[in-house]
């Protein structure tokens, strides 16, 4: 049975009948950039989130990026980010000027250590960065805990969690604003890039809005440096069309994810994915960590079974990162999971069977290994 790690073709079959008709509404209005879709998923997606602002932009990067700018976050500034997590995070940082503080994870949940925050903190320290990673929230009690009292701006990474909850708050309003991606594969994804900022608030959420477009409120009037990072009428109008699936996809993720956990419970060395009692997952990746994670992923390959690396080399060790001064040895957790992860398949349209089929095979590599 072959098990691909991911697989979009299904998502089309389910919804092709909205897609088509999104499709043909944007052509027929011939309104392209900034419109009535855009307005309306903006309203749509804020409703969704719980907060009273939503902003579409061109991608995750620069939601987080256009938040920064926002605040006037520059060269000289450190915005805390995880060690352990996507460059994406960084680099939103990086282009601002300011410099990313690397923070070690929590072993047990992969996110953001709080317990490590406070002796990172500096008189520059201008914003918190914590990823929502792999589909469950950072522990944003503690986080904002920290950050409140001492005036610190809070910035989720919400490219993993749409529809995830803290308690009974949502990514994307669990901090002073947030940066969620629409890159297609995401729990909810677009057919190209696209992003979205979401805040409650209204000043952050206009200055956005104005930087989202060369940083003009009205027309060739420039008031400040912004970017070009819009989000297109098309892909508002799918995003529209996909919105009202998110819940009941989430619901299939979080069933295979218990399947998973049922079946893989004491095989070999693998360490299992946990939620902590106020998290609620939605599976955006299901991640194992093995010292045998190499040979695993090519066992798995060898009976038609997909797998993936989030990620295989964390951001301080990056080429790109080389100029900053980090080395091997830095961030030992960082270094330990990009080693160890092995993301196996789970995504609404997988099969209870394809799970069953990646356990048995998960089971016979430690039973002959
Ligand atoms: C996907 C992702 C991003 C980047 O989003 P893009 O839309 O691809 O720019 C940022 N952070 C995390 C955690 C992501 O998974």
């Amino acid at each position: 049975m072959k098990v691909p790690i991911l697989d979009l073709k299904p998502a089309y079959d389910e919804l092709r009948a909205d897609l088509d008709a999104a499709y043909h509404r944007v052509m027929e209005s011939g309104w392209l950039l900034l419109g009535h879709e855009l307005e309306a998923f903006e309203a749509e997606y804020a409703a969704s989130v719980g907060t009273k602002y939503c902003i579409g932009v061109a991608n995750g990067l620069e939601a987080m990026q256009l938040v920064l700018m926002a605040r006037g976050v520059g060269p000289g500034d450190e915005v805390i980010v995880p060690s352990h997590g996507y460059i994406a995070t960084w680099l939103a940082v990086s282009h601002t000027g300011a410099r990313p503080v690397p923070c070690e994870p929590d072993p047990t949940t992969y996110n953001l250590d709080p317990a490590r925050l406070e002796p990172l903190l500096t008189p520059r320290t201008k914003a918190i960065l914590p990823i929502h990673l792999y589909g469950q929230t950072a522990d944003m009690n503690a986080i904002n805990g920290i950050a409140r009292p001492r005036g610190i701006f809070v910035l989720e990474d919400a490219a993993q969690s749409h529809g995830a909850l803290c308690g009974g708050g949502a990514a994307g309003s669990l901090g002073d604003a947030a940066g969620v991606s629409f890159y297609p594969s995401k729990n909810l994804g677009a057919l190209a890039d696209a992003g979205a900022v979401t805040t409650g608030d209204a000043a952050l959420a206009d200055k956005v809005r104005h930087l989202r477009n060369y940083g003009s409120k009205v027309r060739y009037h420039n008031e400040y440096l912004g970017l070009n990072s819009r989000l297109s009428e098309l892909q508002a109008a799918f995003l529209r069309a996909k919105l009202p699936k998110l819940a009941a996809w989430n619901a299939r993720r979080v069933c295979l994810a218990q399947r998973y956990l049922d079946q893989l419970a004491g095989v070999g060395d693998l360490v299992l994915p946990r939620a902590p009692s106020w998290a609620t997952p939605v599976w955006h990746l299901f991640v194992v960590r093995t010292k045998q994670r190499d040979a695993l992923q090519k066992h798995l390959a060898a009976a038609g079974i997909g797998t993936g690396v989030h990620y295989p080399i964390p951001p301080h060790l990056a080429p790109a990162y080389a100029g900053a001064g980090w080395r091997r040895g830095d961030f030992p957790l960082a270094e330990q999971f990009a080693d160890e992860v092995l993301s196996l398949p789970i995504g609404p349209h997988h099969q209870p069977e394809q799970i069953d089929a990646v356990c048995h095979s998960l089971r016979s590599f430690f039973q002959s290994g």
